[in-house]
C-alpha cells in the first residue's frame, strides 16, 4: 500500500509541475485531491489494515495531500501575479480611474446665487419660451409700432408665424415671461424671471448676440418707487458686499413710468474712477420702474387698485465683474480652459 502512495505522490507530482494554465490545474487538483481521487479510495482500504499499520498509513496519506496542496497553492499563486498588467489587463491593486464629471456653468452659477438672494426675499422663479410671438415679445409690453427693437437689424425674426399671424422672434428680453405669469396668477406677486434672450448683433468683448437677463416683477397695493429702490440696493449689498453703493438715474423703458437705471458703485475702485468704470466711479447695473399703467391693464391687473414695480439686469456683464472676466465672448466659446476655471 505504501509503495501504491508513493506511487500517487509520484505522478501527482510531476503532473503539478506541468501544469502552464489555470484550468488544467482546476482539473488536476480535482483528480488528486477530489472525493473521486485514487488517494480517497485509497482511505476506503485503510480500515483493513492492521492496528499497527492503520495510523502509519493515515500519516503518509495526509502527507501526500499536503504536499499536493502546496504545489497547486504555489501554482496558483504563480498565475494570479502572471494576470498582472500586460497579461490578461487587469490589476485590481491600480488606483481606480476616476470619472470625468462636468460642473455647472459660470453663468448658471452666477444666476443660482442671485435666485437665492431673491427667493429669500419671498419671490417666485419662473421660466418661459425663447421663441415669442410679437404680441408677447412687442405690444403687450407697450412697444410703440415703430420702435426700433422692432428693426430685423436688431431682432431675430423667424419664418415660423405666431398665433398673431407676425413672425416669430427670439425674444429680445425675458419680460413676455411675466406678461404669461401672470395670465395665471393674481396680484400680490413677487416674481423673478430669469432666462437666455437674443439681440441681433456684432460681437465684441462687450457683447453677444445671446445673453442672459434676470428681470423682476412686484405687483401689490401700495407699491412705491422707494420699495424698488430698497429692494435693489438690498440685492445688490447681499451680491457684492455692503460698501457697495447705488445711485439712481432717470431713463426710459416703454413698459414703465417712471423709469429708472440703477449705478453701482465700481468694485475696482470704489468709486474712485477706472478704465474699467470709464473714470465715472459708477457702473450701469439694473433698469427698472414703475410698471406703466397700460401693461398692467395687458396684465388683467387693475391700475387704480394695484401698482408694481420691474426691473431687469445683464447676467453676463455682473457676472464678469463677479468673477473678473474680461471677455463677454468667452462664456459662449465652450473652451474648457475657461469653463473649468470655475
Ligand atoms: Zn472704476
Amino acid at each position: 500500500m505504501k509503495a501504491k502512495l508513493e506511487q500517487i505522490r509520484k505522478s501527482a507530482i510531476d503532473a503539478l509541475e506541468r501544469v502552464a494554465d489555470r484550468d488544467t490545474l482546476f482539473n488536476l487538483e480535482k483528480k488528486f485531491l477530489g472525493r473521486k481521487a485514487e488517494l480517497a479510495q485509497v482511505m476506503k482500504d485503510i480500515k483493513s489494515l492492521s492496528d499497527a499499520e492503520k495510523p502509519l498509513v493515515g500519516k503518509l496519506i495526509n502527507d501526500i495531500k499536503r504536499d499536493i496542496s502546496a504545489i497547486v497553492e504555489k501554482k496558483r499563486t504563480d498565475f494570479s501575479a502572471q494576470s498582472a498588467p500586460g497579461r490578461s489587463g487587469w490589476d485590481k491593486t491600480l488606483p481606480g480611474l476616476k470619472p470625468a464629471l462636468g460642473h455647472i456653468h459660470p453663468i448658471t452659477r452666477f444666476l443660482e446665487k442671485i435666485e437665492d438672494i431673491f427667493v429669500r426675499m419671498g419671490y417666485e422663479v419662473v421660466e418661459g419660451p425663447e421663441a415669442e410671438t410679437q404680441a408677447y415679445n412687442f405690444d403687450l409690453l407697450n412697444f410703440p409700432k415703430d420702435h426700433p427693437a422692432r428693426d430685423v437689424q436688431d431682432t431675430f425674426f423667424l419664418d415660423q408665424k405666431g398665433d398673431d399671424g407676425l413672425p416669430m422672434v427670439l425674444r429680445t428680453q425675458t419680460s413676455p415671461v411675466q406678461i404669461r405669469a401672470m395670465e395665471i396668477r393674481k396680484p400680490p406677486v413677487r416674481l423673478l424671471v430669469p432666462g437666455r434672450v437674443f439681440r441681433n448683433e456684432a460681437t465684441d468683448a462687450g457683447h453677444e448676440t445671446t445673453f442672459y437677463q434676470c428681470e423682476g416683477l412686484v405687483i401689490d397695493q401700495g407699491i412705491r418707487v422707494t420699495d424698488l429702490i430698497g429692494t435693489l440696493d438690498l440685492f445688490i449689498k447681499r451680491l457684492f458686499g455692503q460698501d457697495v453703493k447705488i445711485r439712481v438715474r432717470p431713463h426710459f423703458y416703454p413698459f414703465t413710468e417712471p423709469s429708472m437705471d440703477i449705478d453701482m458703485s465700481c468694485l475696482l475702485c470704489q468709486g474712485g474712477g477706472c478704465p474699467f468704470c470709464k473714470k465715472s466711479g459708477w457702473i450701469e447695473t439694473l433698469g427698472s420702474g414703475m410698471v406703466h399703467p397700460n401693461v398692467l391693464k395687458n396684465m388683467g391687473v387693475d391700475p387704480k387698485v394695484y401698482s408694481g414695480f420691474a426691473f431687469g439686469l445683464g447676467i453676463d456683464r455682473l457676472m464678469m465683474l463677479y468673477y473678473g472676466v474680461n471677455d463677454i465672448r468667452l462664456s459662449y466659446s465652450g473652451d474648457l480652459r475657461f469653463i473649468e476655471q470655475f
